[in-house]
């Protein structure tokens, strides 16, 4: 018996990051576009060679993107803003980047599209942009030159695009609010066109990407669905209807009703979906299980997933196919560029190539059960995974009885907030409208290559110390003069708000070549936390207490929250992510006990992912909630009530979550505003937030300096929804990306605007 194997998509940065050397040399003109063309083509041979080679049964065309594939999904459709000038034909590759980045070689500079993150991973996306006589025509051939090019390789090749209705919703209307479901009538045509061409190439099946079918749907979106689907001609081509990053729950019934000939689920995140949907997708028709993870980096238990396949295999026979759960773009590429990682710790993983072979052994495992060679490696992988469940570097019994020990007296404070604030006055007596900043101060190149050279060896610590604590020196004083209230020590000596701590704690590594795609040409590369998590020292109190000690007003600790560091890191699959985050939560509780210790009296803890980390259904975000907002305060609360705790949050729409983030207690909260002020006040007309507040004053991603007066203005808006007593002044997000002549210009005059409010309360 034959078994179909596929993967959704590979990752296409390219082994070495080529696809960003590239594309970056190509917008600082250092080559050509056809010098881009050559790398483009080697980075897709080589993975269409990777997936031939390992025996899947199609080669992945389509996944490949020089930015982004919703915007590459625009330019086929022919939905280029007016902005960047009237198309006629192709959309030529400089219009490509300029939509992306609001520049490119040889084009008008002009605002770029939005960018947005991919459903709840850490990949963005470029926002497509509709007007209500929005047309579409085919105005690419990327896609049909690239399927040419894998077939004449002699490559089986699937395409894959994004369906029409999770392309539309991913979108924003301009101009003018209308509802982009009448846009249907237009956009299936151009759909339906390219099924055409995909015929005229005789492609097989052609994968169609509906990831909105995991999401909470309008039952106006769900018909949509099925009335969309039966107009789409596949004109003889098959469609594999493939969704990921979730249950298909309430939309199973509007799936069913689709005219595909496949269909594709998520049984990583989503295992418990499989017996609903064998119950109700006919078994005539093609499923693909999704059984290797794209979005982690942890080998898989073969005999657990062929335990779970079996069922399915026995009622669904040849028509079952077995693939990743999603694109494997969301993971490294191969794992064997590791040379530094330890033997151990490499058996425990899987990157993208080795999760391609995993699925090749799954379904051996399938059919050929007896096979020896089959057994060695199913062996190898069992004795991996046993490996990893009983490892010591895994499990630490100190911390898991810490973590059994937690209380509900853990996640609280002495007082309540009015009364905290009132011994906060007291002990610290700042002014009304303190002020203060986020955390870093301009990463000069100086400091980069300071750290650079302590990594590298080419000064040793004692030099590294010396020199940061120069910088912290300047800090200091610049902020003396510039008469803050509440000081920062400028973070000079992290190079990444997450790998900083994560390079300090226990239960976590980092490799050499892991990175994954951000956006564009931007590359992350995410810790692994691979064990229980503990602190073996204090990782920030000496720099704290060094920036202490030059100065007589108040140093802010500054230190990054249990959830952003979990939602910045590939995290564990062993125990819940609860879990972890209450490890990491218990580590910081140290360090924030360690930093009263030195004397240091404001703490900071950064939360920025607190929102983005929300599930996709609505149903699971109290449970999310619950165990974010608990873990934050396990890792505040161990302070003295004199003691004020601070977090700070980038984005303004938080309307939704406002009272978890007000159960957080923290005594005061800055948050990003300045862009988009309207979505923050409305927070406030509904909910009255509790504590201390500092909505942003002015934006720090935008060089400009807005005048003391502009400030002003801001504050007094605010002042309309949070009492003056409360009000903090700062910018919206830490200056470690802009300049210092900015930064002084734009602090002094954002301590005018305090002095100036200050004087009006004082008359
Ligand atoms: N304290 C950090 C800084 O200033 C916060 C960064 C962030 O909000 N992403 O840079
Ligand atoms: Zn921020």
């Amino acid at each position: 018996m034959t078994q179909t194997t596929h993967i959704l998509g590979y990752p296409r940065i390219g082994a070495n990051r080529e696809m960003k050397k590239a594309v970056e040399a190509y917008w600082r003109k250092e080559i050509s576009a056809t010098q881009l063309e050559t790398v483009a083509s080697e980075i897709n041979h080589a993975n269409w060679k990777t997936q031939h080679d390992a025996g899947l049964s199609y080669v992945t065309v389509g996944d490949f993107s020089w930015y982004d594939h919703i915007l590459d999904m625009s330019v086929l459709l022919g939905v280029v803003p007016e902005r960047f000038g009237k198309v006629t034909g192709n959309v030529a590759l400089n219009t490509i980047f300029c939509m992306a980045r609001g520049q490119a070689p040889d084009t008008q500079e002009t605002t770029a599209c939005e960018m947005t993150k991919w459903f709840n991973t850490n990949y963005h996306y470029i926002v497509p942009e509709f007007t209500v006589n929005q047309t579409f025509r085919l105005a690419s051939d990327t896609l049909f030159k690239q399927i040419d090019h894998a077939t004449e390789a002699g490559y089986k090749v699937k395409p894959v695009i994004v369906g029409p209705l999770t392309y539309l919703w991913l979108g924003k209307t301009k101009g003018s609010d209308f509802n982009k479901l009448t846009l249907l009538e237009k956009l299936i045509p151009a759909y339906n066109a390219i099924f055409k061409h995909l015929k005229a190439k005789n492609i097989d099946w052609v994968q169609v990407d509906e990831p909105i079918l995991t999401l909470d749907l309008s039952s106006e979106w769900q018909a949509a669905f099925i009335d969309t689907y039966k107009k789409l001609d596949f004109a003889g081509t098959r469609g594999l209807l493939t969704t990921y990053f979730g249950a298909l729950d309430d939309n199973l019934a509007t799936v069913t009703q689709l005219p595909v000939a496949g269909l594709h689920i998520d049984l990583c995140t989503a295992p418990e979906q499989l017996t609903t949907v064998l119950k109700n997708w006919p078994h005539d028709k093609v499923l693909s299980l999704g059984v290797i993870n794209g979005r982690n980096i942890w080998r898989a238990d073969l005999n657990k997933i062929t335990a779970q396949l079996l069922t399915a295999k026995t009622q669904v026979g040849e028509k079952l196919w077995l693939s990743s759960s999603c694109s494997l773009l969301h993971t490294p590429v191969d794992l064997a560029q590791e040379t530094d990682l330890d033997a151990e710790l490499k058996s425990w993983l899987a990157f993208a190539k080795q999760k391609v072979q995993e699925i090749i052994l799954l379904s051996a495992i399938l059919t050929d059960e007896k096979n020896t060679t089959v057994q060695t490696q199913l062996a190898a992988n069992q004795q991996a995974i046993q490996a990893r469940q009983h490892s010591t570097r895994v499990h630490n019994a100190a911390v898991a009885q810490r973590v059994a020990a937690v209380t509900d007296n853990f996640a609280k404070r002495h007082s309540p907030y009015a009364a905290r604030a009132k011994q906060q006055h007291e002990a610290l007596k700042f002014p009304l409208f303190p002020t203060t900043t986020i955390g870093s101060f301009p990463q000069t190149n100086e400091i980069r290559t300071i750290r650079a050279d302590f990594k590298t060896g080419k000064i040793d610590q004692a030099t590294y110390i010396e020199k940061i604590k120069q910088h912290i020196a300047l800090v200091i004083k610049k902020q003396e003069a510039l008469d803050l209230d509440v000081l920062v020590h400028g973070e000079a000596e992290r190079n990444d708000m997450v790998e900083y701590f994560g390079e300090l704690l226990n239960g976590f590594a980092f490799t050499k070549n892991g990175w994954v795609q951000s956006y564009g040409s931007r590359c992350v590369k995410p810790p692994i936390i691979y064990g229980d998590v503990s602190r073996p020292q204090a990782m920030t109190v000496e720099w704290i207490r060094y920036a202490q000690s030059l100065t007589n007003r108040r140093m802010k600790g500054m230190l990054t929250g249990p959830v952003t560091i979990l939602a910045w890191s590939f995290v564990r699959d062993d125990q819940t992510h609860a879990t972890t985050a209450l490890q990491i939560a218990l580590a910081l509780r140290d360090e924030v006990t360690d930093l009263e210790q030195a004397g240091i009296r404001v703490i900071q803890i950064d939360e920025p992912a607190f929102r983005e980390s929300l599930p996709l259904r609505k149903q699971d975000w109290q449970y999310y909630l619950t165990w974010a907002v608990k873990c934050f305060r396990v890792a505040s609360s161990s302070v003295q009530d004199q003691t004020q705790i601070h977090t700070h949050m980038c984005y303004s729409e938080f309307n939704d979550v406002i009272k978890a983030i007000a159960e957080l207690d923290a005594d005061v909260i800055t948050l990003e505003s300045s862009r988009s002020e309207m979505e923050l006040l409305q927070a406030f007309e509904d909910f009255a937030y509790p504590n201390g507040i500092g909505p942003g004053v002015y934006d720090i991603h935008s060089p400009r300096v807005p005048p003391t007066q502009e400030m002003v203005k801001q504050l007094e808006k605010a002042l309309k929804y949070v009492p003056h007593e409360r009000l903090w002044v700062n910018p919206d997000c830490g200056l470690k990306t802009r300049g210092w002549p900015e930064v002084e210009q734009a602090l002094t005059n954002m301590v005018n605007a305090a002095k100036t409010l200050r004087k009006a309360y004082a008359a």
